[in-house]
Order: C-alpha cells, then structure tokens, then sequence
C-alpha cells in the first residue's frame, strides 16, 4: 500500500469566531491509500485546542510510514486496530487514515458506505448551518446571506442572549445554540430559560469540559436538550456523559474515525441519547465520511464546506440543509489525486 500525505490551508468565507478564538483559514491534512491502484481518501483537520498540530501529524506520519505500507489491508474495522496501535495519541491522524480506508473499502466493494450498510439516506436530517460570534449587525448579515431551516449560533460572550433574541426578529428558523464550554454554572441557570424562550432546540457544551458536577445540577433543571460535544471526545465518554447530557455530539476526527463512531453511536443509542454527528470544518472529503452516517443520527451540523471559500474535492452537496449524495462509491468524492 503506498501511502501520501498533504497539508492545505483553506481560506473561510468569513473570519471564523467562537468562544476560543478566531482563525481566517482552516488547516487539514488530506491522506491518500493506494492500494493496487484503487485510491481511498481521509481528511483531518488542526483543531488548536485540541493540541494535535499538523506538524505532528505530518511528523507521525513520516515515522510510521513504513509500517503503514507494510499492512495487508482487507477491512477498515481490523485496520483501524492497527492505527489505533500505531498512533495512540494522535485520534486526528488516525481518523484521516481510517476515513481513506473506508473509502478505499467501499470502493474495492463498488458501494458508496451506506449502501454497504444498508442505511436508508432518505432518514438523514438537514443539516444545520453555523453563524460565528461577531457583530450583531454582522452575524444578521451573514444569517441572511444564507437562508437556510436551522441555524447553529456560536455563543460564550457577555451579549450572547442579545445576539440570539435579534437573530430571531430576523427568521422562524430552528435556532441550535453552542457554547463552546464558555459558561459558568451560574450562567447557563440564568440564560437556559432566556434561550427557551427564543425557541432554541438545543443547548452544546455549555460548561467547561471537566465540570461534571455542574453539568449533573444542569442536567436536573435544563428547559432544553443539553448536547456534550468538548465533554464527549472518544468512546469512553459516550458513559460518562450519560444523566449529565442529554445527548453527545460525534466528530470523526476526535474520536479518531468513523469505525470508533459507529460503536459511539451503537453506545449512545443503548443509553437513550439523542446523537448529533458534527464537523470541525472540514472540507468535502470530511463532510462525505460525516454524511455516510448522517442517517444513524438526530441532529446533523456538517457545514464545512459552506463556511470555507476554498475546497479541494466534491463531495455531498445540499439543498436548503438536504444533504445531496453522490453516486461515486467510497466516501462518494471527485479529488485530484495528491
Ligand atoms: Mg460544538
């Protein structure tokens, strides 16, 4: 199997803002699988606060390169074990390489993924799309460049409750609602019930990431679903989240791919959670992996490539938030090979 590696920097369409911080471009590191000439594709993004940096994995690449060609490839699940193994405390590389073996399985197998498991696309929910922190004139500005039936707002600044009360003067959307874990306890008591009131369906990761405690009082009294998405990064905390959120939100890339994903999911839905898959802004590659489980899944926000102003593959498409598959097999991607 030979396999290659390459970083890009996409440029957004818009400065990305949310309680951690801004950035103007997105950086991934797409990989490639060949394997006799069948070529799979997997994304990962740099995420700052979760302290993989692309040098990192570029680097870990560069170490492990000769085993990874080495592996026999037959299934995506048994070569996940062998990322897993190879890379432990890189879940962003791992998932970049367990995504390209999907796609190279599905299309050894001539399927696009859900066909391979039998998945109904039509049951996929639309997809929310995201409208960063900014001005409030500017965050109305950007809502209404893009109509769409369910938006995401990033909050965690002192007017958030204003920011969200004028963004509803403007539209009967579904408004979801994030937080980025930028609340105190006593923050969230007060603003849950504001939110409420506005119409928010649902509430993510109000508290920071380790506050357990306040999480289980919030858990009791919150008026609206309370969604783990920093609490909830690989497959052991599916548990812990449980009676403390009422759902968890799934990213590929922090629980390293979409074989650990899939077993989230299987998890989640034996306790009764509710199950968002979401992005990190990914490009197309990401967001076709995001979309071949999107039918397993409640609540979907996998706008990456609405966001970025720049893309390097085509994947889904959408349609007012309906997500539009291809009919490629694999990941279902049109890429210049790297
Ligand atoms: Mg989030």
């Amino acid at each position: 199997m030979e396999v290659k590696i390459k970083h890009f920097n996409l440029l957004f369409k818009h400065k990305f803002t949310i309680s951690k911080g801004s950035k103007t471009h997105q950086s991934i590191i797409i990989v490639e699988l060949d394997h006799f000439g069948v070529k799979g594709y997997g994304e990962a993004p740099m995420i700052s606060y979760y302290n993989i940096t692309v040098e990192k994995m570029l680097e870990d690449m560069e170490k492990k390169k000769s085993f990874l060609e080495k592996f026999a490839f037959s299934d995506p699940e048994r070569y996940w074990h062998y990322l897993h193994h190879l890379f432990p405390d890189n879940s962003f590389l791992v998932c970049a390489l367990d995504m390209a073996g999907w796609d190279l399985y599905g299309k050894i197998k001539r399927k696009q993924l859900h066909e391979l498991w039998g998945l109904d696309i039509e049951k996929a929910p639309v997809t929310d799309f995201t409208i960063g922190i900014d001005t409030i004139e500017n965050m109305v500005a950007k809502m209404k460049e893009q109509p769409w039936p369910i938006y995401k707002i990033k909050v965690g600044v002192e007017n958030d409750m204003e920011m969200v009360a004028e963004l509803r003067k403007h539209t009967d959307a579904v408004f979801r609602v994030d937080a980025n874990a930028g609340w105190s306890l006593e923050q969230a008591l007060e603003k849950i019930p504001v939110l409420k009131k506005l119409g928010v369906e649902l509430l993510e990761q109000p508290l920071a990431k380790q506050d357990w405690e306040g999480m289980k009082t919030l858990y009791t009294v919150s008026a609206i679903p309370l969604i783990a998405d920093e609490s909830c990064v690989s497959e052991a905390d599916v548990k812990k989240c449980h009676k403390h959120f009422h759902g968890i939100n799934i990213k590929l890339t922090k629980c390293g791919g979409i074989t650990p994903a899939r077993r989230m999911i299987t998890k989640a839905r034996e306790l009764q959670m509710d199950i968002m898959i979401g992005c990190m802004n990914e490009s197309s590659v990401g967001t076709a992996a995001i979309a071949q489980l999107a039918p397993l899944v409640d609540y979907v926000d996998m706008d990456g490539p609405l966001l970025l102003a720049e893309d390097i593959a085509r994947g889904v498409g959408f349609d007012f938030g309906k997500i539009i598959y291809t009919a490629s097999p694999g990941l279902g991607l049109e890429i210049e090979p790297l």
